[in-house]
């Protein structure tokens, strides 16, 4: 059952998204090699909490941090560790928060230092992708064409791998809720997209195969080939011209670009 919401709750969903992205721009600000997983995840956690909210992640179905921290050939759910980055690396941070009962999540992967170009070009494209999906998170399309959008871009345009096995999804007082939001599709198929739907859009795209699977830890996804993996992620709202972004990258970009350690991830269309 999808939950519409109100305006009144859409702003409420903002606030939470915000905290989100003040506590990614806070990992952009510090990430770079010899910087541990665990370190960022405090930061992080502290960020929400100074902004009277509350890690979305943490306890939820168990997971035991404020962040998913997924490195390289990591797609996404990886757990904050005390391994140090390294030159080369890049890392998708995902965080959520709740405040007054309403979920945010976002998520951007960022590259540390002399990642290679093809690479740095998958998190471009999926970056990309992420847009072009919100593009169509308007009223009267279908979920469909959301996924079609990023699929076509990513698959057809680049030859990279969208995984299947994870999607995006509703956003509200649940982390996931229906309906769900496939990197993949039909245009014109699925769902119709009404004003009051609050989704979470994410594509993860693999620079090979798009085949992930499980480790024995019970979270981390990794690529099936070990290839880096990329992800991006912003909570919306279904508008009547245009979505309504509520989570904010902004202030991210701008930390990346302060931050010596990392490559900027340029939008080039
Ligand atoms: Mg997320
Ligand atoms: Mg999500």
């Amino acid at each position: 059952m999808i939950h519409y919401k109100s305006e009144e709750e859409i702003e409420l969903i903002r606030q939470s998204c915000l905290i989100v992205s003040a506590a990614l721009a806070r990992v952009a600000e510090m990430i770079r090699p010899g910087v541990t997983g665990l370190e960022i995840d405090v930061a992080a956690e502290e960020v929400i909490r100074d902004m009277g909210a509350v890690p979305g992640f943490k306890g939820h179905h168990g997971f035991p941090a404020t962040l998913c921290i997924s490195r390289n050939e990591c797609v996404v759910h990886g757990i904050p560790n005390e391994i140090p980055f390294e030159d080369g690396d890049i890392v998708s941070v995902d965080c959520g928060s709740i405040k007054e009962e309403f979920y945010g999540d976002s998520a951007f992967t960022f590259a540390l230092g002399d990642v290679k170009d093809e690479v740095l070009r998958l998190l471009e494209v999926t970056n990309e992708s992420l847009y072009l999906g919100i593009a169509q998170a308007v009223d009267g399309k279908r979920i469909g064409d959301i996924g079609f959008a990023i699929q076509a871009y990513c698959e057809r345009e680049h030859h990279y791998g969208v995984v299947r096995e994870l999607v995006g999804h509703g956003v509200g007082k649940n982390l996931h809720e229906a309906p769900e939001v496939p990197n993949y599709g039909r245009r014109g198929s699925g769902t119709k997209l009404k004003e009051g739907m609050v989704i979470a859009i994410e594509p993860m795209v693999n620079l090979g195969v798009r085949q992930v699977m499980q480790t024995n830890d019970g979270w981390t996804i990794l690529t099936k080939d070990r290839q880096p993996s990329a992800h991006y992620e912003h909570t919306v709202a279904i508008g009547k011209e245009a979505a309504d972004i509520l989570s904010d990258h902004s202030g991210i970009q701008i930390a990346v670009k302060n931050n010596p350690n990392l490559k900027e991830i340029l939008k080039k269309n």
